[in-house]
């Protein structure tokens, strides 16, 4: 297939790629960011115990009926309870227990009084105001019921669900293995950075921004380096990692250069093409294959064009090795700041900064594919439909949130 739809390249390759089978048991103080392989329940009840949300008295709601600051309810306080501690005796009528928030609610009690309202005098507590049943009370199970669903398979373990976990005294979790993802720049022009650069040489940038951004998501990444432009180099380069990856992912040499040595690695491998070419400026040259378990997708060398290319296409997929739903990326409409005077005959996705205080979106000068300084502050691309014309600043446009 050739010059597809960009929605469809990402179906396509979602639906070739396998949701991992592999789970790892792994501490619960390494899981962040990871997907959860199984679901959880509640093992029990949290709280496990009735306590007080306060610090105060627990007292017998009944003794304090008819109590009024004139004629306060009196008390005698039996003893002392902080949050760790467990009473075990019962309160009867007539008696309460000083209580630490946190502290199990004694037996026999069924409220508390707030400190700030009691005095105290020869142990005996007086209490100025009639309670409530359950005033001031906290339930066992009132954050997490025994058997509740707390976390599906499939979810990313973020800062809340892992306390949530940790609440539950989970020390090991269960997820998915990370994705395997072998990374690779084609070029004989690129230069690893710290190598002295030479003339009609520049350094491999793809590399170390894709490589930083599958380190976000979470992937294990094995950096190939640089890959010649010599189809069987580089077909061997990339058929060793066959076995050890789910996914290839390299830029450069896909467009129609005599240097665009992918269409023929692909032969070599060999691997079944699934598509060139995604209707999309930038990153229009794309291909993806698949070869044995191995997917691969070969992205434009045009840094901004590997750049968009690899959120909108690659994120999703990788999302799907990873085991987790692919989150869709939030739209908004937002009126431009500038002018963008080109016409756009193809969809083309523009870097954009978006200002969620003025629901604006501003667009740098520089723009080309082959720019990347220019995206350093940006936070959105600007989808901009085929046949749109030329845009003045207060134009609407649709704005994808990275
Ligand atoms: P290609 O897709 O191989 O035709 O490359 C398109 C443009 O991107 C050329 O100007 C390349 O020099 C440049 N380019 C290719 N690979 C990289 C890379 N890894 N880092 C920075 N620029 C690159
Ligand atoms: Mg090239």
């Amino acid at each position: 297939m050739e010059g597809i739809e960009l929605e469809q390249a990402v179906e396509l390759l979602l639906a070739k790629a396998n949701v991992p089978k592999k789970t790892e048991e792994i501490p619960l103080s390494e899981a962040l960011g990871r997907t959860l392989a199984e679901d959880m329940r509640a093992d029990f009840d949290n709280p496990p115990f009735d306590r007080s949300p306060l610090d105060g008295y627990a007292i017998i709601a009944a003794d304090t009926v008819d109590a009024t600051r004139e004629k306060p309810a009196r008390l005698r306080i039996v003893g002392e309870e902080c949050a760790g501690d467990f009473f075990a005796g019962a309160i009867n009528s007539g008696e309460a227990l000083r209580i630490m928030t946190g502290g199990a609610m004694p037996r026999g009690t069924d409220a508390v009084i707030r400190q700030e309202d009691v005095t105290v005098a020869d142990g005996m507590l007086e209490v100025p105001y009639p309670l409530r049943h359950h005033e001031n009370y906290c339930f066992a199970g009132e954050d997490i019921k025994q058997g509740t669903l707390l976390i599906r398979q499939g979810e990313v373990l973020d800062a809340p669900r892992i306390g949530v976990l940790a609440s539950q005294g989970r020390a090991k979790v269960k997820v998915c293995r990370r994705p395997r993802i072998v990374l690779g720049g084609t070029g004989d022009e690129l230069l690893q950075p710290g190598e002295p650069l030479s003339p009609g040489k520049i350094y491999n940038s793809n590399l170390y921004l894709l490589a930083a951004r599958l380190q976000e998501l979470g992937a294990e990444t094995r950096i190939l380096g640089i890959i010649p432009d010599d189809p069987e180099e580089a077909a061997e380069k990339l058929r060793s990692c066959l076995d050890r990856a789910d996914l290839l992912l390299t830029t450069g040499g896909v467009s129609v250069g005599k240097k665009d040595v992918m269409h023929e690695v692909i032969k070599l491998l060999p691997a079944q093409r699934l598509f060139w070419g995604v209707q999309m400026k930038p990153g229009y040259p794309m291909l993806a294959y698949a070869a044995e378990n191995t997917l691969g997708v070969a992205l434009s060398g045009n840094p901004f064009a590997a750049y968009t290319t690899f959120e909108l296409i690659a994120r999703p997929l990788i999302d799907k090795l990873a085991g987790r739903t692919p989150r869709p990326f939030p739209r908004v409409r937002a009126a431009l700041t500038d002018a963008f005077p080109k016409a756009s005959h193809g969809r083309r996705f523009i870097r954009a900064h978006y200002e969620i205080a003025t629901g604006t979106v501003s667009i740098p000068g520089q723009h080309s594919s082959g720019s990347l300084f220019s995206a350093v502050g940006c936070n959105a691309l600007i989808d901009l439909p085929a046949g749109t014309g030329k845009l003045k600043a207060g134009d609407k446009v649709e704005v994808l949130l990275l």
